[in-house]
């Protein structure tokens, strides 16, 4: 897809974090407790002024985007309950997503929440 950095993704984010993203993120030198927020056991990134903890708002761009979260890396693909992995109607560049594209970050996207109930599960 064609991504115009528009930055909507990264605005109030509710991104949920697998174990891999915060292990990841925590290499990179980021304290936990500064980027996510913990909450029933989920772990979201944490929004600063109404975007995420990552966005710089000066340059318009993430500021961990080679190691961002997985859930970012497969966005604009969600997984909405009924329907599964489809295009978020909130990305204003979702219609440049091929149906390749959007079959292959479907079934990673599944694997991913499989893995982060399995996590939850075992806490
Ligand atoms: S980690 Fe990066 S890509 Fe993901 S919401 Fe935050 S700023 Fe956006």
């Amino acid at each position: 897809m064609r991504c115009s950095n528009c930055g909507k993704c990264c605005e109030k984010t509710e991104m949920e974090l697998s174990s891999k993203d915060i292990e990841r993120l925590e290499k990179k030198g980021y304290r936990r407790e500064e980027f996510a927020v913990i909450a029933g056991g989920v772990a979201r990134l944490r929004n600063v002024g109404g975007w995420c903890y990552f966005y710089s708002l000066a340059d318009k761009k993430c500021r961990v985007y080679g190691k961002r979260p997985l859930g970012c890396y497969l966005y604009p693909v969600v997984y909405l309950m009924n329907e599964g992995a489809v295009v978020d109607e909130l990305c204003p560049m979702g219609q440049t997503i091929s149906e390749q594209e959007l079959r292959t970050k479907g079934k990673i996207l599944d694997k991913l929440l499989k893995k982060m109930d399995n996590e939850r599960k075992c806490k």
